[in-house]
């Protein structure tokens, strides 16, 4: 290998066809070396115009997703259903019986043909349209630029860049470690071992396998643990998951629970079919008719039994239910979560910035046995502090001083102005402690100039704690400060500092007395401590004990409106929702007292402690009726979803750490949050909310129902036509009568028409009454009683209608043709009220008509589908093609408007099968 430019190298790796020729031993080059190699610049990072030059050279750093199957083979694939099957074989039988020129069987196959494009474009529409919501969520990087630290989306990374990686971050990039702090990382993607491994800068072995190259960081790994920053050697495809797969998984499908049930009762149907195809067949030849008459009946009530419409409605009403969502702010990520949402009897959520506003404000504050007060709002730095209703002069309160200092260094995060509004750059809470500081006139760039950072041990929810090393300003010693919660805090101090700034010995009791005093109102206490020292670096058990307690700071993080709101419209639908928290117990209680997150009446709340020591009975029935659980482990959210769900509880749980992956994939509906979530979280969620407010979790379970409810209503639409149908055709076959409606015609009904006028249902708004009723059950059977009643009187209405009106115009004009057209048109006038039932203008209109004062609702894909409907029925009887191919033949004025009051008693028996089976009622068992 030579050195000499320092692209030479790794050009030669990204042109380089030949694999076995690519140089793969970056984990052995040492640092300084692979900065050369890459071009990169590891104090300042690469400047904006090497960036730009780059990403033109390299281009994105992405991976394509992989389409999937090919696509013939997902063409193919429409053809591979039970009912289709029969379609093909009756166009066949028509060959074999007319021979090659059977229009009959041409258009039976044609139908097929249509069907299968139409279900494929549907598919594959669905299917980007949820892939293009996924990936509209994208994965940010921490990179140093320009000399700063800047978070860009991942796929804006170039080989050369410094990134920076820290627990939750996906490794965005293949990258040579250059500096880590407890790093670890799981490679499992990659190599299949699933615990993590540790890294560290140093290298490794040339032959080193690949999940032993400790000082590499890879493209598509998690980083479960501790920091790290690492050089950019490859991107996109060129990293190592790049060269194993070049392609990304994909992986939507669009199966969900719903569709699975289809499935199976499609199947059943078929059997049904068979058997009643058989009769008919059996019964016709008993009658002496031709064998072409008879293989017409068998075929036309084949067709007449098989929903073809239906798997295009489905797919349509799963995708507006997908749009739906995303435009509430809830990205589903996996289709199935669209109908398991409605079935929903628990959401777990978390309170910092789920249920509350993440807008916290310091307003009490204990340091040296007095209790101050601090004025001002949100994050703007104006407001002061005072004792006693007098404001302070910091010069006579040492503690308080201390207090706040320690606040501001032992922090991560900023305070940025935004048009006059001040913001939080990092977490919300260490902002209320800067701004607290600020009150008083510290600022962060002039302390950290008097006190540089030499160390740090980052929050993380587990500790409870943060600890920042810095020099003092004398530069004589080093002090390290703490702040967490009072437990973790308090139990590591043995002194504290009196008023006067003195050393005494720590007085524990009384410090958790003032904790729970301000908890008590729903502030969220941090407890500050520090400690001298010669040490220059900084690890957990140098804060093990012997801290020196220096005050608490008490902020409000006041409910979010909205949430509570959501809560009270969740208690209406039957859905429990419980608060999980790494807050304090009585601050968590505070606020769900606040936001009305009561069980009968009072909130009960256990903390991780109390949930450690139950045994199993215990802890299920703790998850069962406590509503706050604070200081829970995210191992414990993951019992407390496996404890619900024994209880047969459909279970949302919210999660945004490394830590919550398990839980949020044991979770019926894992969600993640779209702002603070990590990269870990939103991998394993099912949907993830762009806005992090449990509003949105209402909002889609609301919108789960919705499209559960449609779908319902697509099917309580589609059925009876069919059920009429082939009551229409037994019954003839029966008494030995012409056939009333032809297997053609019977398809032109069951594809053109029903899908012109179902989907419209898959449009339908939701209805008030949706969250006004039960989760559904997840184990309902796809047909419960009352609609399967239903079906069937409007089925032997529809029967009525056709057979009825076939024979009358038969017996009165001896035409077949017109007879027939007219039973069909009367069939889809029916329709038409009948539709304007189920929607919600027609459960509008009744309660109307009943004198309730309601609005009738705005419906105008409904009045869409009726006008197409229209269009095409006049088409279907009016034009001379399709009289030939459809054996129908023109009306005149008047027979249009017989059928049309033919049609009209459908009104009445809707309004009964509306009593038996409210349309907006969402099916119980
Ligand atoms: P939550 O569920 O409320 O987000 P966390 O797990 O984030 O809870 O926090 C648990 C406890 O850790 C808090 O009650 C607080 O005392 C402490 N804490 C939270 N954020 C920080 C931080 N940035 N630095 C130090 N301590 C923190
Ligand atoms: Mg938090």
């Amino acid at each position: 290998m030579g050195y000499g430019s320092p692209f030479e190298h790794y050009q030669i790796e990204i042109m380089n066809d030949d694999k076995s020729l690519l140089p793969k031993l970056w984990h052995c080059l040492a640092i300084a070396d692979t900065a050369a190699e890459v071009g990169a610049n590891l104090e300042q990072g690469l400047n904006s115009e090497e960036v730009a030059k780059r990403q033109e050279q390299f281009g994105l750093n992405r991976l394509e997703s992989k389409g999937g199957k090919h696509p013939i083979i997902r063409f193919l694939e429409q053809f591979n259903q039970p009912l289709l099957y029969i379609l093909i074989i009756a166009g066949g039988i028509k060959f074999l019986l007319e021979g090659w020129q059977s229009a009959n069987g041409w258009v039976i196959w044609a139908v097929v043909l249509i069907n299968a494009i139409v279900s494929f474009i549907q598919e594959t529409k669905a299917e980007n349209a949820i892939a293009a919501l996924s990936s509209s969520i994208e994965t940010e990087a921490t990179v140093y630029r320009n000399g700063e630290k800047n978070k860009v989306p991942s796929s804006e990374i170039v080989p050369g860049d410094i990134v920076f990686i820290a627990s939750g971050d996906k490794v965005p990039a293949d990258l040579r470690l250059v500096e880590t702090k407890n790093l670890q990382v799981n490679e499992s993607a990659l190599t299949g071992e699933s615990t993590a491994v540790e890294k560290h800068p140093d290298t490794v072995e040339a032959n080193a396998s690949l999940g032993d190259r400790k000082s590499m960081g890879y493209a598509g790994s998690f980083v479960t643990a501790g920091q790290g920053r690492g050089i950019v050697i490859a991107t996109g495809k060129n990293t190592e998951t790049g060269r194993i797969s070049q392609l990304m998984e994909k992986q939507n499908n669009l199966i969900t629970p719903l569709t699975r049930k289809f499935d199976k009762f499609s199947r059943q149907l078929l059997y049904i079919i068979l058997g009643v195809a058989a009769l008919t067949l059996a019964v016709g030849l008993g009658y002496g008719q031709s064998l072409n008459d008879v293989f017409e009946a068998t075929i036309a009530l084949a067709v007449s039994a098989i929903p073809e419409g239906l798997p295009a409605v489905v797919t349509v009403a799963l995708a507006i239910g997908v749009s739906r969502m995303a435009n509430r702010h809830a990205i589903i990520r996996k289709l199935p979560a669209v109908e398991t949402l409605g079935s929903a009897t628990v959401i777990c959520s978390d309170k910092t910035g789920t249920l509350t506003e993440n807008q916290m404000t310091v307003q009490q504050i204990y340091a040296g046995g007095e209790n101050y007060q601090v004025s001002g709002s949100g994050y703007t730095p104006e407001g002061n502090i005072s004792l006693a209703d007098e404001e302070i002069n910091l010069a006579y309160h040492p503690v308080l001083e201390e207090c706040l200092r320690g606040g501001m260094l032992c922090n991560d995060s900023h305070l940025i102005q935004e048009e006059n509004t001040w913001k939080v750059v990092g977490d919300p809470t260490e902002g209320a402690l800067i701004v607290s500081a600020r009150k008083v006139g510290f600022t962060l760039a002039a302390l950290e100039a008097e006190m540089p950072r030499q160390d740090v041990i980052p929050f993380e929810s587990e500790y409870q704690y943060m600890a920042t090393l810095h020099e003092s300003s004398d530069r004589q010693t080093l002090v390290i400060y703490v702040k967490g919660s009072v437990e973790a805090i308090v139990s590591r101090c043995d002194e504290m500092l009196d008023s006067d700034g003195r050393i005494i010995p720590v007085d524990a009791a009384e410090i958790h007395k003032q904790a729970e005093t301000m908890a008590a109102s729903g502030l969220r206490v941090l407890a500050i401590a520090r400690k001298i020292t010669q040490q220059t670096t900084l690890d957990h058990e140098d804060i093990a004990q012997g801290l020196e307690f220096l005050g608490l700071q008490g902020m409000i993080d006041p409910p979010r409106e909205e949430a509570i709101r959501a809560v009270a419209a969740c208690k209406n639908a039957g859905i429990r929702v419980k608060m999980i928290t790494g807050d304090h117990i009585i601050t968590a209680s505070a606020i769900a007292s606040q936001m009305r997150l009561k069980r009968s009446g009072r909130v009960i709340a256990f903390t991780g402690e109390d949930l450690s020591q139950m045994d199993q009975q215990e802890f299920i029935n703790a998850a069962e009726d406590g509503v706050v659980f604070a200081r829970v482990a995210p191992e414990q959210k993951f019992r407390l979803v496996e404890a619900l769900q024994s209880r047969g509880d459909i279970v949302a749980m919210t999660g945004d750490g490394v830590n919550d992956a398990p839980a949020l994939k044991q979770a019926d509906i894992g969600v993640a949050m779209g702002q603070t979530g990590t990269e870990v979280a939103k991998e394993a969620s099912d949907m993830v909310l762009t806005d992090d407010n449990f509003a949105s979790i209402e909002a889609a379970v609301e919108e789960g129902r919705t499209v559960y409810r449609n779908l319902i209503k697509a099917i309580a639409f589609i059925l009876p036509v069919n059920g009429g149908e082939s009551m229409t055709i037994v019954i003839s076959v029966l008494l030995d009568r012409l056939l009333p409606i032809l297997s053609l015609q019977v398809l032109w009904l069951n594809m053109i028409n029903s899908i012109a006028m179902t989907v419209p249902l898959a449009f339908e708004p939701k209805s008030k009454q949706v969250m006004e009723q039960p989760p559904l059950s997840p184990n309902r059977p796809l047909l419960n009683k009352p609609l399967l009643l239903r079906i069937l009187l409007i089925s032997v209405f529809n029967w009525v209608l056709i057979f009825g009106m076939f024979e009358w115009v038969r017996m009165t004009t001896e035409e077949e043709a017109i007879a027939r057209t007219m039973a069909i048109q009367a069939l889809v006038f029916g329709r038409v009220f009948y539709l304007i039932s189920l929607s919600q203008i027609g459960e509008t209109l009744s309660s109307k008509l009943l004198g309730k004062d309601t609005e009738i609702a705005q419906a105008p894909v409904i009045w869409i589908g009726i006008a197409v409907t229209m269009v095409l029925q006049v088409i279907f009887s009016q034009v001379g093609f399709m009289n030939t191919l459809f054996s129908t033949a023109p009306l005149d004025l008047q027979q249009w408007l017989t059928c049309f009051l033919v049609g009209l008693p459908m009104i009445i028996v809707a309004a009964i099968a509306n009593r038996i089976d409210p349309p907006n009622q969402l099916a119980q068992n």
